[in-house]
């Protein structure tokens, strides 16, 4: 998906996030990937476009966006913070081999419930689905060894 400077300015201006051209180069590099990447992945691709970007400064961005609700970190227990431009609610299947994390919509999960009498008087605002397992060529791989 590419973004135009428009759509750009119209989710800065959402989340009351000024929009500078360092934002904009991280916040559309994230955006347009679903590989959810971590901050030195998405360091490396944005270097490209623009040399004189710095390690510091995308790593402080990461978290000025995810304080806004632009970008959402992806936790899933691995040791390095991934991260993920698509904020709209959608699940995720994660390769316990390989790392990599694949979204999931699915109108069903997103409509999960936590059952009567089971909140516990919390306030739920949200849920994120995760199912753990190994992807196609992890499990082929796995095939392999003797
Ligand atoms: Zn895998
Ligand atoms: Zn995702």
């Amino acid at each position: 998906m590419r973004l135009n400077h428009a759509e750009l300015l119209t989710r800065f201006r959402r989340h009351a996030v000024r929009l500078t051209r360092q934002r904009a180069a991280i916040y559309t590099a994230l955006a347009e990937t679903t590989s959810h990447p971590t901050a030195d992945d998405l360091y490396q691709t944005v270097k490209r476009q623009h040399p004189m970007m710095s390690r510091n400064t995308v790593y402080y961005t990461l978290g000025v966006l995810q304080q806004a609700g632009l970008v959402q970190e992806v936790n899933v227990g691995h040791e390095v913070a991934r991260f993920d431009g698509n904020v709209t609610v959608h699940h995720h299947l994660i390769c316990l081999g390989c790392r990599q994390i694949v979204d999931v919509m699915d109108e069903g999960l997103n409509q999960l419930a936590v059952s009567n009498g089971q909140a516990r008087g919390f306030r739920i605002l949200g849920h994120r689905v995760e199912f753990h397992g190994y992807c196609a060529g992890c499990q082929r791989g796995k095939l392999d060894v003797p």
